[in-house]
């Protein structure tokens, strides 16, 4: 498997190398003031995209259709519309039947990290080589402005509490993603008015824990969400907030120069 041939991971293989998302995890674990449950999870598709949800039986029955008609997909992904780890079961039955079938394809999972931790061993056990994790925060005062609860187990958690546990899970699961050899990128999304200025913090974090690539993405205006007020933010500000998270955290610049 040549894990450089992911499009998301490898900017040369953008134009040549496409990717497939598998849409069996209906459900969310917390709710992102700037999140619609309309619509698919926004930390990785834009607003409004709204996917049919899949059994596993149904992806793998989908996927044999894709790759009928698609040749250069070389990675399969699990990012939603929902999070993965809100409904695991269904998330490792759906990656280990594509492993089964498809032993040289590369797995890729998109997560808000809550769940993820429990999974690791067996995610890098069946060669899923790449996960993104969404950290908006590691302050939890500044975290707590950005989601309206999070549900872990059978509880759901006031921001203010549950923020605590969001970060502590997603720090744990990079960690131990890190240890394995797991190839982390950290999407953060830009808040206006809320973390825009606090971004370096969380450059100087995911740093020290050894992620290989940090993405700032703009927040986009979801006129279902809590934040449905909040100004998108200007594209000096995200400019300016690359170049700062840039000197200490390379997002794709990074990614160019290792790959030469
Ligand atoms: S993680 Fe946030 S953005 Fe993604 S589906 Fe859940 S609430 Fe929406």
């Amino acid at each position: 498997m040549d894990r450089s041939n992911h499009p998301c991971f490898n900017v040369k293989v953008r134009g040549s190398h496409g990717r497939v998302h598998l849409p069996v995890a209906p459900r969310c674990n917390i709710q992102c003031k700037y999140c619609d449950r309309k619509y698919d999870c926004v930390n990785e598709s834009r607003p409004g995209v709204t996917s049919a949800v899949l059994t596993p039986m149904q992806a793998i029955i989908y996927l044999d259709f894709i790759f009928e008609k698609t040749k250069n997909i070389s990675v399969v992904g699990i990012a939603g519309p929902g999070d993965p780890f809100a409904t695991p079961e269904e998330t490792m039955e759906t990656l280990r039947l594509v492993r089964e079938k498809y032993p040289e394809i590369i797995l890729c999972l998109a997560t808000n990290g809550l769940g993820l931790g429990p999974y690791v061993d067996e995610l890098a056990r069946i060669n899923v080589k790449h996960v993104t994790i969404t950290v908006n925060a590691v302050d939890p005062e500044i975290g707590a402005q950005i989601y309206s609860f999070i549900r872990y187990g059978k509880r759901v958690l006031s921001p203010e509490f549950g923020i605590k546990i969001l970060l502590e899970k997603q720090l744990e699961a990079i960690k131990k993603l890190k240890e394995r050899g797991v190839t982390t990128k950290i999407n953060t999304i830009i808040l206006p008015g809320i973390n825009e200025d606090h971004i370096e913090d969380i450059a100087k974090k995911m740093s020290e824990l050894g992620v290989d690539i940090l993405n700032c993405v703009p927040f986009y205006l979801n006129k279902g969400s809590a934040f449905a007020h909040l100004p998108e933010a200007s594209k000096e500000v995200v400019k300016k907030i690359r170049k700062k998270s840039g000197s200490i955290y390379p997002s794709d610049v990074s990614l160019r120069k290792m790959q030469g």
